[in-house]
């Protein structure tokens, strides 16, 4: 393990059964408290955006915000917000997905999204990959390219990297 995963990981702190039974949550509070952790994080995620010629950063709601802000900023990229249904003010694509029970819908403003972009993908946890898939379908719904999806970690028991494989098609997934 490098010196920077070691770091990373421990300032990741692990929370049982929240916020439901069975669940263990990968809480990233302490990480973003440790202005050394924060900053080697998104200094990794910004070479993952420099490395795959990434032209836009797409953050996903919510903790995605946090590091894709910083990310696009250190990569000298936009950051473009998606969010939950219902959140954004202007004319939106939507992406209905599945959950465990029922289905979740996100958005990006259509405008945001162009045939010219290559976008990089930013979350903190690659869980399902539920959410990512979605994030992807309306980036080529935009008419725009996927650079990537860089994640700090991927719960690799969910199998969220082979699901998102057809919707990357070839594009690279990067857990750090
Ligand atoms: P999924 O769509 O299943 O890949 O879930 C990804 C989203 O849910 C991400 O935005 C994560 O922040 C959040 N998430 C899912 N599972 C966890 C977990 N065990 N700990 C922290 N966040 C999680």
């Amino acid at each position: 393990m490098t010196d920077i995963e070691e770091l990373l990981l421990s300032r990741i702190r692990d929370v049982a059964d929240y916020p439901e039974p069975g669940v263990m949550f990968k809480d990233i509070t302490p990480l973003l408290a440790d202005p050394a952790a924060f900053t080697a994080l998104t200094g990794a995620l910004a070479d993952v955006a420099a490395r795959t010629g990434a032209t836009k950063v797409v953050g996903l709601e919510a903790r995605g915000f946090i590091l894709g802000a910083p990310v696009a900023l250190r990569a000298g990229l936009g950051f473009i917000p998606v969010r939950k249904a219902g959140k954004l003010p202007g004319a939106t694509l939507r992406q209905a997905y599945d959950l465990e029970y029922g289905t979740a819908e996100i958005e990006v403003h259509a405008e945001d999204l162009t045939d010219g972009d290559r976008v990089l993908v930013v979350d903190d946890v690659l869980a399902t990959g539920g959410t990512a898939e979605a994030s992807l379908e309306l980036i080529r719904r935009a008419g725009a390219g996927v650079a990537g999806v860089a994640v700090l970690m991927e719960l690799a028991f969910l199998n969220g990297r082979v699901r998102l494989e057809p919707a990357l098609a070839g594009a690279p997934l990067e857990a750090l």
